[in-house]
């Protein structure tokens, strides 16, 4: 019944993580795994899972935080695991996005149940569904499928500047500063990222999607505030 339903687990500790593939591949579901946040991003951005499952207490790159990096390009079904009794996890999870929370230790029924509940939901018009695609008659961002196509010619970007463009064309017209992109688009790497990073990124993305990268008409600079995606006329 779940057929070609895919499923990213993120849990670092290896009995929990076989415990919950074996259940959810028994059900049925495609399951990836991943031990740390890092490795759970890049698979998530590889393989574009249906539902993730992730513990928020993880090595490096918090559940929490993760959710919030998946967040700002989808809207798939994310379930978070948690120790018993994390009252604030559990609050701090509900306000990351994510859709339901499961409390560790937990039985195999209430696990597939919650599964079965958010695919559910996922499933229903105008709830969880991918976030909108983005057009402006020249920039078309598929959201679903990941892909970019800039006055009709399709255009490769690294993860980071897809971030970068879906930040900016998400807040279109608007100017955010060089410490809101640093937060947005790198997430919890914004305190390890250089102050030029947004520059360098901001100079690659136009090198892509500009007619001109020396006179940008997509991504402006406000000089002394920052950047902003202005709606092509
Ligand atoms: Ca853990």
């Amino acid at each position: 019944m779940n057929n070609n339903v895919s499923v990213l687990v993120v849990e670092d500790e290896p009995e929990i993580l076989e415990l919950i593939s074996t259940l959810l591949r028994l059900d049925g579901l495609d399951v990836m795994c991943a031990t740390n946040g890092e490795e759970g991003l890049r698979a998530f951005f590889q393989r574009r899972p249906d539902i993730a499952i992730l513990d928020i207490g993880l090595p490096g790159m918090s559940g929490i935080d993760l959710c919030g990096r998946i967040r700002e390009v989808s809207e798939v079904p994310v379930i978070f695991l948690s120790a018993m009794g994390d009252e604030p996890d559990r609050v701090r999870g509900l306000r990351a996005g994510a859709d339901d929370y499961i409390v560790k230790p937990f039985g195999a029924d209430e696990l597939k149940a919650r599964v079965a509940s958010v695919l559910r939901r996922a499933a229903m018009p105008a709830v969880g569904t991918e976030r909108s695609d983005f057009t402006d008659g020249e920039l078309i961002i598929d959201h679903s499928a990941h892909t970019v196509r800039v006055r009709g010619v399709p255009v490769s970007l690294t993860p980071l500047e897809y971030r970068m463009l879906s930040v900016l064309s998400g807040h279109r017209g608007q100017v955010l500063s060089q410490d809101r992109l640093l937060d947005l688009v790198w997430g919890v790497d914004a305190v390890e990222a250089a102050p030029e990073s947004v520059r360098l990124c901001v100079s690659h993305l136009r090198h892509k999607i500009e007619a001109n990268p020396r006179r940008p008409r997509l991504v402006e600079t406000v000089r002394g505030f920052g950047y902003r995606y202005a709606a092509a006329a």
